[in-house]
């Protein structure tokens, strides 16, 4: 067992820190106060070829593995770029892995150069409001009518779909009574047609430089080129990339939980009170110890997941328990951070406040902490589904 770092992805953490460096603390503050998604941020990782690091050579990619994929998303959050600069950036990493796997070669051919480069920006929608996280019961419909698909439907929280020029859409391509199994759901990649898609902003506790919105659908045609794979297999497909984008989310919640620790770290060592810094007390001290043990064994749950994954090795109860322990470590992470700043914690200026908002993504989404125990209580213990 080596839980060491190679050369080459010891290069990749300085590289990224380095793209970030410009980024600092004021930068994600003054987005997370006005909003706006940060479009430089997002065009210098691309213009040093980041956006392609997981995807494959032949298309402009770096070709690496989730393992790499995750350090870098990890180091995005911990520069202090927390979720703000992640979320920019998270859907181009391994959104489009179902494309990679089940798109044919003409699509591939279209779709991922421009994603790489940083020219296409793509958003994910699956979640629908009246359906939450029975996927199976979406209910958007993409109907054929001759060498178009016609969509019509509803869908919410879908992140950066104010600037989002593309779509990867679940949308279903049989009545839900007609359905067998998985079936019915159908994969499209496409162009987000304003003149049929309106997407209304929703105000939310944080991360406001990324934006989230409903998504209303009129109309929207997508021609026959644009469904992904086979009419009726889009679930499965989305399955394909789950566990990819657990451990990336779980990967950002480690260095979310970092910079949080790191700026509680420093405020303990600054800050004299009662002719002592306050790191001086246990009181102060523990909490912040205990972050940094629930940081470090989360995040060696994250490198396992990512490992059986680039070995091709069944990973889903570790890649959720990955996003599980990340995300609780993060928040108490952030928790704890606060708790050092006394009152300054509740400030803007001291960066922490804005961790802890960011800190609730990972638990809520993309699949929510009860969910993942019902998982592991199911596949792993045995016990009888319960939902
Ligand atoms: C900031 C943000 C960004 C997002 N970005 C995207 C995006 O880009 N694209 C996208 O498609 N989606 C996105 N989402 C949606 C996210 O994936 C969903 O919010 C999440 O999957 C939970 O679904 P829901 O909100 O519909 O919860 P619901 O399904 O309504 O569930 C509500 C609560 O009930 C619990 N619950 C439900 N059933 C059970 C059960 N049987 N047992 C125990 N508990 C249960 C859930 O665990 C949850 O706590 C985003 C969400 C957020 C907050």
């Amino acid at each position: 067992m080596n839980f060491g770092w190679t050369e080459q992805q010891q290069q990749i953490r300085d590289a990224v820190e380095r793209v970030c460096a410009p980024f600092d603390a004021d930068y994600w503050l003054r987005h997370d106060r006005e909003g706006g998604f940060p479009g430089d941020f997002h065009q210098a990782l691309a213009e040093a070829g980041w956006l392609g690091i997981a995807m494959p050579e032949a298309y402009g990619g770096a070709g690496l593995g989730i393992s790499e994929a995750a350090l870098m998303m990890h180091t995005i959050a911990a520069t202090g770029a927390g979720l703000s600069g992640a979320s920019a950036v998270h859907m181009n990493i391994f959104g489009l892995h179902p494309v990679v796997v089940f798109g044919n070669e003409a699509q591939k051919q279209r779709w991922l150069p421009p994603l790489i480069a940083g020219r296409d920006k793509a958003c994910f929608g699956v979640t629908e409001p009246n359906t939450g996280l029975n996927t199976l019961k979406l209910k958007t419909r993409a109907v054929r009518q001759g060498d178009h698909y016609v969509v019509t439907g509803q869908k919410v929280w879908i992140s950066t779909a104010q600037v989002a020029n593309k779509i990867l859409l679940l949308a279903r391509t049989t009545p839900v009574e007609e359905c067998r199994g998985t079936e019915g759901l159908s994969l499209f990649y496409t162009d987000l047609d304003r003149s049929t898609v309106e997407v209304r902003e929703i105000e939310k506790m944080g991360r406001k430089a990324v934006d989230s919105n409903q998504v209303f659908i009129d109309g929207l045609r997508i021609p026959v080129e644009d469904r992904v794979g086979e009419e009726g297999q889009g679930f499965s497909y989305i399955l394909h990339g789950l566990n990819p984008e657990r451990i990336l989310i779980a990967a950002e919640a480690v260095g979310l939980g970092r910079a949080a620790l790191a700026r509680g770290a420093l405020y303990a060592q600054e800050r004299v009170v009662f002719d002592r810094p306050i790191g001086m007390n246990q009181g102060i001290q523990h909490p912040l110890a205990k972050s940094w043990m629930e940081l470090e064994a989360a995040h060696l749950m994250v490198h396992k997941a990512a490992w059986l994954y680039d070995q091709h090795q069944p990973c889903g109860a570790e890649a959720n328990s990955a996003k599980y322990l990340a995300a609780e470590a993060c928040y108490h992470a952030c928790e704890n951070a606060i708790l050092t700043h006394g009152g300054m914690g509740y400030a803007k200026e001291y960066h922490v406040e804005r961790y802890l908002r960011e800190a609730w993504i990972p638990r809520l989404a993309p699949v929510s902490p009860q969910l993942i125990l019902c998982f592991i209580a199911e596949k792993v213990l045995g016990l009888p589904k319960s939902y």
